[in-house]
């Protein structure tokens, strides 16, 4: 009955209990047997734990049995059995589109804040972003078992923020189960049940036409890749030819089921309901978050214009009265709003250390594709760093999680070059401008062509100076949350960044949110570390992407013993370009092991040393575990060693071994 189901999501910072919370209403709702009940039923990866985000739960369908309260604040609910689809969303800015998707996919979400921290900025930006939906809040405080729990100033934010009533707010803990049983029942009283999204349109040809929602999607190694929808319209059996409107893709329903929390075959999905599809896909790319799954039957019927421009149009439908007959009519099925195609953000070269792994790089590319469709990735070659892949990610973390798990599931060993954003290079002259698609396609890999400018994506790329007339740079809109006592020093940290101030909002006497813009390129160090610092770890920030904007950047090489680092050649501010030069040969001078000779090593603009630094010589004392005195073999170490520094040298940029994690620490200055 789908009056009787309720779909909601639950918007919560790391650590401040989502995943008990998620454990206890398991317990309740009896879904788990307690006998297995182990913790944290439904987290699935161990290293965004590691990463301090906030893990994305299994989702999850439980049979509440609700008893009607005598006074339910907000509309009331028939006691009965009800279907709770608990679906999550990721925790990190690199995934606001997920988050968006999930959210479309439900009609509530709880809120849920630590009573011991109070509201942060990716939380906020979340809530943000349900509200937008028009979704149903559900706030409830949590960890209220904690002497240090401040109730009061936690709703106070929250009442605040939401403009909700202090009773509306439901206190818990997660931990003991105390209240935990309320969330449930708020969220059967509160949160509507399940209606069609959009304006049927023409109504009675749409009737009953399957329109699904594919809000996550997963890749298993047995059962290829399962799509995680959200049936809008319509419904979905086992067997069914199914089509997918953005990608195109046609397929099988192999198999279809809800989250029980493991996945538990029903054989239909109907309006309103929350499961899973096996589509017989092989790679996640061809079922992306956010795409709208129908019959295989309708894909020559579908309109392809935005539906945006039917909004206005609502009930009446822009096509023929001859209702009933779908063959003969046009039917116009428009996708559900809100796709898009996610674009990497952040680029980085990926070699393999030895030449001879890249087979190995390649297939383990391939399988993690598989599961990741917002990475892209492209073969490069380079001179220094052989064969490899320039990877576009969403953002940092995204790379970071990519590259430890390259290392982690695959055992690699691997180059990174220094992540880049992407710029647009505008050309100075006509004849350029003219054959800049040449040009473009000349450059292979790692850009190209849109507009009047082209894309570079690694510095490598980087037309000759002369060529260029501008160069611009992404920026993003940043938000920080703060207690008010550290508001100097953030803002002191993201001036000298380049960030400008918009604005300041109050949360609560004592807690603000600083508005500001900024370029990309200073999010992608260890930005997030340093606003925990100069915080002492109070503060938190969300970004999104904001617009192009003109950039006086130069390329920088790093020249280690007199040969460039192709890996290590980074963009940076012309006016800071002195400074960073003499930062990384530095970090280079503290992170390089040393070698059998001095080194050197420069930072150079076009050419020109900007700054330069001396490793000394590692002076391996080959002798001394000799004893007595055997001269001559003494004599022949000594010249064994000595050839050794020739060889050394002569293979130049071949002998000096960049440790993989030199970058981090170049970019973490
Ligand atoms: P998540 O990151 O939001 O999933 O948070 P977890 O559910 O993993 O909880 C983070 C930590 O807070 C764990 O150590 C939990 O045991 C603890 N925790 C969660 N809820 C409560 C609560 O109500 N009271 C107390 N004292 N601790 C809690
Ligand atoms: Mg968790």
């Amino acid at each position: 009955m789908i009056n009787n189901i309720r779909n909601f999501a639950i918007l919560a910072h790391i650590d401040h209990g989502k995943s008990t919370l998620a454990d206890r209403m398991l317990e309740i709702t009896k879904t788990i047997d307690k006998r297995k009940m182990k913790d944290q039923v439904l987290d699935r990866m161990d290293l965004e734990r590691e990463r301090g985000i906030t893990i994305k739960l299994q989702p999850v369908t439980m049979e509440f049995d609700y008893k009607e309260a005598e006074l339910p604040i907000g509309s009331s609910a028939s006691s009965g059995k009800y279907m709770l689809n608990l679906i999550d969303t990721p925790g990190h800015v690199d995934f606001t589109y997920e988050v968006s998707r999930s959210l479309a996919a439900v009609e509530g979400a709880i809120l849920l804040v630590d009573a011991t921290q109070g509201i942060q900025a990716q939380t906020l930006a979340n809530l943000y972003l349900a509200m937008e939906q028009n979704l149903t809040i559900v706030p409830v405080i949590n960890k209220i078992d904690l002497p240090a729990a401040d109730i009061k100033k936690t709703k106070n934010e929250i009442v605040n923020l939401l403009g909700c009533k202090d009773k509306e707010i439901i206190s818990v803990s997660a931990k003991t189960g105390e209240g935990v049983e309320d969330v449930l029942s708020a969220v059967v009283e509160r949160v509507p049940g399940p209606t069609s999204h959009t304006p049927p349109s023409p109504p009675l040809l749409r009737r009953g036409i399957l329109r699904g929602l594919i809000f996550d999607s997963n890749y298993d190694e047995y059962k290829g890749v399962v799509a995680y929808v959200r049936i809008v319209d319509g419904s979905i059996k086992k067997g069914d030819k199914i089509f997918l409107m953005a990608t195109g893709a046609k397929s099988e329903a192999l198999d279809v089921g809800i989250f029980k929390p493991d996945y538990s075959s029903i054989g239909e999905l109907k309006t309103g309901e929350i499961g899973y599809v096996i589509t017989g896909f092989k790679e996640v790319g061809d079922c992306r978050v956010g795409d709208t799954i129908t019959l295989a039957k309708y894909s020559s019927k579908i309109n392809t214009t935005p539906p945006a421009a039917h909004r206005s149009a609502g009930q009446a439908g822009p096509s023929s009265s001859e209702e009933g007959d779908e063959k003969t009519t046009t039917v116009d099925l428009e996708p559900l709003a809100g796709y898009k195609e996610v674009k990497p953000m952040v680029f980085a070269g990926i070699f393999p250390k030895e030449g001879s792994d890249f087979k190995e790089l390649r297939e383990a590319m391939e399988k993690l594709k598989l599961s990741d469709s917002a990475l892209t990735y492209e073969p490069e070659q380079s001179e220094a760093l052989g064969f490899g892949f320039r990877c576009g990610f969403l953002g940092l973390l995204h790379l970071e999680i990519f590259q430890e798990r390259l290392k982690r599931e695959y055992n690699l060993d691997l180059i990174v070059t220094i992540p880049s954003v992407a710029y647009r290079v505008f050309f100075a002259n006509n004849a350029d401008i003219a054959n800049m698609s040449e040009y473009g396609a000349n450059l292979a890999n790692g850009s190209e062509c849109e507009g009047d400018y082209i894309i570079i994506r690694t510095p490598q790329k980087l037309p000759n100076p002369e060529k260029i007339k501008e160069i611009q740079e992404p920026w993003v809109k940043l938000d920080v949350i703060t207690p008010k006592e550290y508001m100097g020093n953030i803002l002191k940290l993201v001036q000298g960044k380049r960030g400008v101030y918009k604005n300041t909002e109050y949360l609560d006497a004592d807690r603000v949110i600083l508005h500001y813009e900024i370029p990309m390129a200073a999010i992608l160090t260890d930005f997030y570390d340093k606003i925990k610092s100069v915080s002492s770890g109070y503060a938190s920030i969300n970004y999104e992407f904001l617009d192009y904007r003109a950039a006086d950047v130069v390329k920088m090489d790093i020249l280690v013993a007199e040969e460039p680092i192709e890996a290590l050649a980074l963009m940076v501010y012309r006016d800071d370009a002195f400074k960073r030069g003499k930062e990384i040969v530095k970090t280079l001078k503290e992170t390089l092991p040393k070698q059998m000779f001095v080194l050197k090593l420069q930072a150079a603009i076009g050419g020109k040393i900007v700054a330069a630094e001396r490793l000394s010589a590692l002076r391996k004392d080959v002798t001394a575990k000799l004893y007595g005195g055997d001269v001559s073999r003494k004599r022949k170490l000594m010249e064994k060693q000595k050839k050794g520094k020739k060889k050394m040298m002569a293979a130049g940029k071949g002998s000096v071994d960049i440790p993989a994690d030199t970058f981090v620490k170049i970019l973490k200055r």
